[in-house]
This record gives C-alpha cells, sequence and structure tokens, in this order.
C-alpha cells in the first residue's frame, strides 16, 4: 500500500469517473433528494394575479380617508366579477383577488365597519398590502437550476409555480455486498466466532442520504468462487460497494476477485484514520468501491467517497463530503502520515458548536461510535489542535 493518497486526492480520483446518469421524469411528491437535470421553469405567473397580503378592505387609496360603502365581500379563490365601482369598498381575505381598479388594501385592524360602511381613518399608500402578479416569479423563469438538490424549499417552490414533474437524474442503483465467512444477520444465534453483520445494513443506509437505490446482496463468505459470483451479480449496478476482504490478510479476496472479472483498480489505500485499505476501482461506467471491514471504516470511507460519487453520478454542482464549522471541544493530537475523523458530539456554546470526541475511537467501535453526531476533520500534522480551535466537520446522517 505504499504511497497512500490523500483525501483529496482519492475524492478527486473518483469523482473523475463519475459520469452523469440518464435523466428521467420524476412526479414532484417524489423528488424530495433528487437532483435536478433540466431547468425546472415556472408554469405560471406568481402570484398568478394581484392578491391581499391582509384581511381588510380593497380601495382607491386616493378615495381615502373616509367613508365608503362596502360593495361586495371577496374570499380567496372567489373574486369580484367586475371592477370595483368608484367611491366604494371591498371586503377582502388575505390571498383573495385585488379587484380592478382598488390599488391599496386597509387592514381591517385600520378600519371600523357601520352600516355596511366602512371608516377608513389614514389613507393608505398606493399598493399598501398587495402582491403584485407574478412578484415572486414570471411565468417561463427558472425555479430550479440543473445541479440543484431538491431540498424542502424547491419541492414548495415547484408546487406554487405549478410544475408536478421534474426532469431528474436517474437514481444511481447501488450494490451491497457485506464479506465475510463471520457474519450472521441479527435476530440469529452467534456461534463461536461470530459477530453480527452491521456495515451492509448501515451503509445502505448512509447512501440512501445521497440518493442511491441500494440493492443489498446477500452476505458472501470468504469463499473465491463465493466471491466470484457475488461481486459478479454486483457488477451489473452502476455502483458496487463491498465490505470487509480489502486488507492484507489471506482470507481478504475483494481486490483479487474484483481484478480477475475485469475491475481495473485505480487506488488502494488511502491516508485516512479510520478507512486506510478502501480500495477503488471501475469496470465500464460501474464505480467499484471497496470499504473496509471495521465498521467505522466502512462508515467514513461510504461518506467521504461514496456519497460523493452518488452525487456526481446524479449531476449535483456540489458532490460534496460538505463540512460545517466548529470549536474542538478538547486538544486533538494529530497523527502526522494520515487525516482522521473523530467522532464527535456536537453541543451549543454561545450559539457556536463544540465538538467533544466521544470516547472509545477505535475502528471495531460502532457502538461508542453511535453516540456521536458529527465526524470531525483532524488534518494530518504534528502540532496538536487545542481545545477551542477552529476545526470543520462533517453531520453524520
Ligand atoms: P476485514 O476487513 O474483512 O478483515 O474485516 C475487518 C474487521 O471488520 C473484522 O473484525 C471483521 O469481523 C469486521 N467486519 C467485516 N465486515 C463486517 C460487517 N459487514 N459487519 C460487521 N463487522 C464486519
Ligand atoms: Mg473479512
Amino acid at each position: 500500500m505504499a504511497g497512500l493518497r490523500t483525501v483529496e486526492e482519492a475524492l478527486e480520483l473518483v469523482l473523475e469517473r463519475a459520469s452523469r446518469l440518464p435523466a428521467e421524469r420524476v412526479s414532484l411528491g417524489d423528488a424530495y433528494g433528487r437532483v435536478v437535470a433540466e431547468p425546472a421553469l415556472a408554469r405560471v405567473d406568481l402570484p398568478p394575479f394581484p392578491s391581499s397580503a391582509m384581511d381588510g378592505y380593497a380601495v382607491r387609496a386616493e378615495e381615502t380617508p373616509g367613508r365608503l360603502p362596502i360593495r361586495g365581500r371577496i374570499a380567496a379563490g372567489s373574486p369580484l366579477a367586475g371592477p370595483l365601482p368608484a367611491g366604494s369598498a371591498a371586503a377582502i381575505a388575505t390571498g383573495a383577488t385585488v379587484p380592478e381598479g382598488a390599488n391599496a388594501v386597509v387592514p381591517v385592524e385600520q378600519t371600523a365597519e357601520v352600516d355596511g360602511q366602512v371608516e377608513i381613518r389614514e389613507a393608505p399608500r398606493p399598493h399598501a398590502h398587495i402582491r403584485p402578479r407574478g412578484g415572486d416569479v414570471r411565468e417561463g423563469e427558472t425555479v430550479v437550476a440543473p445541479g440543484t438538490v431538491l431540498g424542502t424549499p424547491q419541492i414548495g417552490a415547484l408546487a406554487a409555480a405549478g410544475v408536478s414533474e421534474v426532469v431528474c437524474a436517474r437514481r444511481p442503483q447501488v450494490a451491497v455486498l457485506a464479506t465475510g465467512s463471520e457474519l450472521v444477520s441479527p435476530g440469529e444465534p452467534l456461534e463461536p466466532g461470530q459477530i453480527y453483520e452491521s456495515n451492509g445494513t448501515m451503509v445502505a443506509a448512509v447512501l440512501a442520504t445521497a440518493g442511491a437505490d441500494v440493492l443489498a446482496l446477500p452476505v458472501v463468505r470468504d469463499d473465491e468462487g463465493a466471491h466470484r459470483e457475488a461481486l459478479a451479480g454486483g457488477l451489473s449496478a452502476d455502483v458496487l460497494v463491498t465490505s470487509g476482504g480489502v486488507s492484507m490478510g489471506p482470507h481478504d479476496l475483494v481486490r483479487r476477485v474484483a481484478a480477475e472479472l475485469g475491475v481495473e483498480e485505480i487506488f488502494w489505500g488511502v491516508a485516512v484514520k479510520p478507512g486506510k485499505p478502501l480500495s477503488f476501482g471501475v469496470r465500464g461506467s460501474t464505480l467499484v468501491f471497496g470499504l473496509p471491514g471495521n465498521p467505522v471504516s466502512s462508515l467514513v470511507g461510504s461518506l467521504l467517497f461514496v456519497c460523493p460519487a452518488l452525487l456526481a453520478l446524479q449531476g449535483a454542482n456540489v458532490p460534496g463530503p460538505v463540512f460545517d464549522s466548529g470549536r474542538a471541544g478538547r486538544p486533538l493530537r494529530r497523527n502526522p502520515q494520515r487525516d482522521e475523523f473523530v467522532r464527535a458530539r456536537r453541543r451549543l456554546d454561545d450559539e457556536e458548536p463544540v465538538l467533544e470526541p466521544v470516547s472509545g475511537q477505535e475502528s471495531h467501535m460502532i457502538v461508542r461510535a453511535s453516540s456521536a453526531d458529527a465526524l470531525v476533520h483532524v488534518p494530518r500534522g504534528t502540532d496538536e489542535i487545542a481545545a477551542g480551535d477552529r476545526v470543520r466537520y462533517l453531520r453524520l446522517p
């Protein structure tokens, strides 16, 4: 594993190989988290008509102050049949159409209604409390640009602008394969020497947050024939992610069998802790990640490399990983050779996140890691990071 790649170099090598997947139409109700492939354009002006921002009275500002007879009550969804008659007011609800002729809405709080007339004490500014047609967006303008990951405001915006379907990149199909003769599914009894399989289930959950359409393959034992069959099946996906079997032991078969099946290894070994023996290769357009078996290594590797690859396959503008900034809660020793990702818990101090490493930082300690909500990046180096120093961190999904 001589000549480890840095995290940045490894990520660049991965992203270079992630070419855009084809696009498909997605109905808006299914589009949360998807990456937009073509501009989504407003179908209408929004608001589609001049609309009242308040419950009140629609008036001609120049006919106030004073008393005006009330000609009509306008509810949302039921516009007046014609213009507002000169010398009158119309009661109007929030979101209702301001009638032609009216140029201001006087909030109900600033009026009094007596005998079918409304008393307007003070003249409103022209256009007061009227939301102009097209004030939010104009028909044909872009609501969401390509490369955007659809979050909650974008979903709301598209619905409001009358867009019922969005052209998005297809979700990447990701085959997830846990390797290891010692692995048993939770729920089964453990025989001597066995442990419960956790990486496959965890990695599937991590990758789903980046849009993966996960195909969980059955666990494969450390046997060449079994590996060959399982890997060959997984290679028909857009991405194959294995866990375990990428170190130097006699039972570590993944890389060798993958090579026999035509996978070109791009790198093996990243200067990262945990997760050093991570491998990455390609066969045709299929990306192949070999995550190390220790559960925390699998978690870190999938967040640092696989999730960004999935977002890049979908054409996301920022495939990430996107770091936040906070302060170290404790001194952090640096590793001279490898960037470290320390499991930590965030607390707020003066509105600022402070990251407290959790106890138990070994790469097999997934239960200790489960009290963390962040991975603090400790760049390789020799000096210590002092408590209170600024650090960057990834949120654990
Ligand atoms: P390996 O990389 O296959 O040598 O695995 C390294 C360590 O991770 C060993 O202790 C394995 O038992 C453990 N391990 C490997 N795969 C899994 C898995 N899917 N779930 C839980 N632990 C695993
Ligand atoms: Mg193994």
